[in-house]
């Protein structure tokens, strides 16, 4: 089956087409500043790649128009016309509690979208649009599927979701931990139990997703059980830029002291907390490691605390579920940085974790990275979101 991935944010889009017979990725590319002026990125498997050039794209269908004029080009085309799309499968960052398992989208799943949109105020209104764009450029007879980032969690029990704040803010508001990166963890849950020769059901797995943001996932029996990032993907670990936990105190102190809003306070938290603002150096994990090797004591604090913020949720997460079969490292970071997989892992001995210097000391492919008498396994799996997406939009079309 031939399914076309979007990714819609608010100004951009990411596309990939995507043959879940073979797995293998047609197309891929990417729409930036829709609806200001417009470019556009095309790149496909022996064809000539289109960079970034000008497309006019005031809305996000004449961004749609533009990655399907692109796939059935004459020349630089992989399909020979739209037919041959038989499905698209969007990736929709809030499902709430509505939505525990991916959905072919009609009419009462769009109606409940708009109802979780307070939830992901910025995300889930760029994902709706770009459902509608689909829906109105390709017509309605291609299924749609919406596959959501918050998922995956919600098998979390109330122990592992439930604040410690006045009850009637879950019941009335809906306020709880939902969690993100759902399909990511999934996609690398699936391969992990793969890669142990397991069922996924028997196998308790502890998925650390590392990239600019980040986070940790408990994964019993192929459920989520627990999960670092909460209400929003604000919360648990520190990020490229956004703080991670913190005392809710501080919000007070320092809004008192430089007279901020709320809104300039979140400012802070989301875009200039994490290891860029520890740093000052970078959000970027490269940055920071070479920083640190130059002496910048900062760079190192901060990429130090990152890593220590991982082992604790690992330490974590192994008592949560009373054991781990594998930890998994996924994502920009966890499936590029040897030396912070290694300095996450080390110190883990007590618990059964002993790491393979040598079989670590690689990049972006799946590998047991392990000792071979390691009690628990620890794997290098990269993530494949948009595979999980395409998958998942096949089996429902
Ligand atoms: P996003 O959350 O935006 O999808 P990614 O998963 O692509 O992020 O991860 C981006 C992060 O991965 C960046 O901080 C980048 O520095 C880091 N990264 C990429 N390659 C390496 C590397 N070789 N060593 C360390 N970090 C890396």
């Amino acid at each position: 089956m031939k399914v076309l991935v979007i990714n819609a944010g608010s100004s951009s889009l990411k596309y990939q087409l995507l043959d879940t017979g073979n797995q293998e990725v047609l197309a891929k590319g990417l729409c930036e500043r829709i609806g200001i002026d417009g470019k556009f990125t095309y790149k496909a498997p022996g064809k000539n790649t289109i960079d970034a050039v000008d497309v006019p794209m005031p809305t996000h269908s004449e961004a749609i128009q533009a990655v399907l004029n692109a796939l059935v080009d004459q020349d630089n085309g992989v399909i020979a016309s739209m037919k041959e799309i038989d499905a698209v499968g969007h990736r929709v960052v809030h499902g709430g509690e509505t939505f525990a398992n991916s959905v072919k989208i009609d009419e009462k799943v769009m109606a409940a979208l708009e109802e979780c949109i307070p939830l992901a105020p910025l995300h889930n209104p760029a994902n709706i649009t770009g459902i509608k764009a689909c829906q109105a450029v390709m017509g309605p007879d291609v299924p749609q599927v919406a596959v959501f980032d918050t998922a995956f969690h919600q098998t979390m029990p109330p122990v592992a979701y439930t604040y410690a704040l006045p009850y009637e803010y879950y019941e009335k508001d809906k306020v709880r931990r939902y969690g993100f990166h759902g399909t990511s963890h999934k996609y690398v849950a699936q391969r992990a139990a793969a890669m142990l020769g397991r069922p996924l059901e028997e196998v308790k797995l502890i998925s650390c997703h590392l990239g600019n943001g980040s986070s940790v996932t408990a994964i019993d029996g192929g459920k989520s059980v627990d999960t670092s990032m909460g209400f929003t993907p604000l919360a648990g670990l520190p990020m490229g830029t956004r703080s991670g936990d913190l005392d809710a105190g501080i919000l007070e102190y320092l809004m008192g002291k430089y007279s901020m809003d709320i809104r300039e306070m979140l400012n802070v938290l989301n875009k200039k907390s994490g290891v860029l603002g520890v740093s000052g150096v970078s959000s970027d994990f490269r940055d920071l490691s070479k920083a640190g090797e130059e002496g910048n004591q900062r760079a190192a604090l901060a990429v130090d605390m990152f890593n220590y913020g991982v082992k604790k949720y690992i330490g974590a997460y192994a008592a949560a579920m009373g054991g781990v079969d594998a930890i998994i490292f996924t994502a920009g970071v966890g499936e590029n940085s040897p030396e912070q997989r290694m300095a996450i892992a080390s110190g883990l001995e007590y618990m059964g974790v002993k790491m393979d210097a040598q079989a670590n000391n690689t990049r972006g492919k799946e590998t047991v990275i392990s000792a071979a008498d390691s009690r628990v396994k620890v794997l290098l799996i990269p993530t494949n979101e948009e595979l999980m997406i395409a998958l998942d939009t096949a089996a429902l079309a």
